[in-house]
C-alpha cells in the first residue's frame, strides 16, 4: 500500500531535478500525476518513466509564469483524472547572476514572474479545483527563503515571498481542509546547480567550488530524491496536522 494511493497530484517543473524525482516517487506511492514544464521532450520522458513503473501520468507543456498555461494545465488534470488532491509547485529558476545595482528590470521580473507569480497562479487554480474536498499544496522554496545570497537577489526575494504566500493561504484554506506547506531545500545536485557552476565560472564549471559547500555540516549536496521525500511528507497524510509549516532539508546549513 502506497502513501498516496488513489490521489491525483499536479507537479510543476517536473521535467528534471526535484520535480522529476517527485513525479517518480509519487507514482511509486500510488498517485496519478499531471506534470507541467516547458520542455516537451524531457517532460514526456518523465511521464513515460512513470508509466514504465505501472503508474499513470500526463505531461502538459506550459510556462508557469503565464496564467493561461497554468489554468489550462489544472483543467487538463481535472479532465484526465477527475479530481485534484495534491499540488506541488516546484518550477523555478535562479536567473542571471548580477549585483542588485546592475540588475535590469527584465532580469528581475523574469525570476519573480516564474518563482512567485507562477506559484500564486498555480495555488489559486489548485485551491479552486480542490474545492471543499480538501487537499495538500506543497511549494518548493529554498534556504534562500531565510537567508540572502549576493548576486541572486531576485531569487532570494522570490523564495522569501513564497513563505508569506504559503502561510497566508494556509490560514485561508484550512476551512476547506486544504493544507499549504513549504519545503526549503539547501544545495541539491540538479541542473540548477550545473547552471550556477556555469555562470559563476564563465563556462568552466569544473573549476567551480560552491561557496556554501564548506558551510554544510553534512559536507555534501542533497540528491533530488532526498528533497522529494520531504515533499512526499507534506503531500501525504503523514503531515495531517501541518499547515503553514516549513521543512528544511539542507544538511544543516541553516542550523
Ligand atoms: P531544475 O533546473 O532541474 O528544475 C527546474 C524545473 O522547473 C524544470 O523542470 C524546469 O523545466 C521547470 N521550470 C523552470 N521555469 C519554468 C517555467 N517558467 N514554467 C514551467 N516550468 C519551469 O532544478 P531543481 O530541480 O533544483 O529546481 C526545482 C526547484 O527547487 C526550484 O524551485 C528551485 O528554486 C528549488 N531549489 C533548488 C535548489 C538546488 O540547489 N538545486 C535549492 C533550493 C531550492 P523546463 O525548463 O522544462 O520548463
Amino acid at each position: 500500500m502506497g502513501r498516496l494511493d488513489g490521489k491525483i497530484a499536479f507537479i510543476s517543473g517536473a521535467s528534471s531535478g526535484i520535480g522529476e524525482a517527485t513525479a517518480i516517487l509519487f507514482a511509486e506511492e500510488g498517485a496519478k500525476v499531471a506534470l507541467l514544464a516547458r520542455r516537451t521532450e524531457r517532460g514526456e520522458a518523465v511521464a513515460n518513466a512513470v508509466k514504465a513503473i505501472g503508474g499513470e501520468a500526463i505531461f502538459i507543456q506550459g510556462d508557469v509564469s503565464i496564467v493561461d498555461d497554468v489554468n489550462r494545465a489544472v483543467e487538463a488534470t481535472l479532465k484526465e483524472f477527475g479530481a485534484l488532491d495534491i499540488g506541488v509547485n516546484n518550477a523555478g529558476i535562479i536567473g542571471d547572476a548580477a549585483p542588485m545595482m546592475m540588475m535590469t528590470d527584465e532580469q528581475w521580473r523574469k525570476v519573480l514572474n516564474t518563482n512567485l507569480d507562477g506559484v500564486f497562479f498555480a495555488m489559486r487554480a489548485q485551491a479552486k479545483a480542490m474545492g471543499k474536498s480538501g487537499g495538500s499544496i506543497v511549494n518548493v522554496a529554498s534556504i534562500n527563503s531565510f537567508i540572502g545570497t549576493p548576486m541572486v537577489s531576485a531569487y532570494a526575494t522570490s523564495k522569501h515571498a513564497l513563505l508569506g504566500l504559503a502561510k497566508s493561504a494556509a490560514g485561508e484554506l484550512a476551512a476547506q481542509n486544504i493544507r499549504v506547506n513549504s519545503v526549503c531545500p539547501g544545495l541539491v545536485r540538479t541542473e540548477m546547480q550545473d547552471y550556477i557552476a556555469d555562470i559563476s565560472t564563465n563556462g568552466h564549471p569544473e573549476k567551480f567550488e560552491h561557496p556554501y559547500l564548506a558551510r554544510i555540516p553534512m559536507g555534501r549536496m542533497a540528491e533530488a530524491i532526498e528533497i522529494a521525500r520531504s515533499i512526499l511528507f507534506f503531500a501525504s497524510d503523514d503531515s495531517s496536522y501541518c499547515t503553514g509549516s516549513t521543512l528544511t532539508p539542507d544538511g544543516g546549513v541553516t542550523a
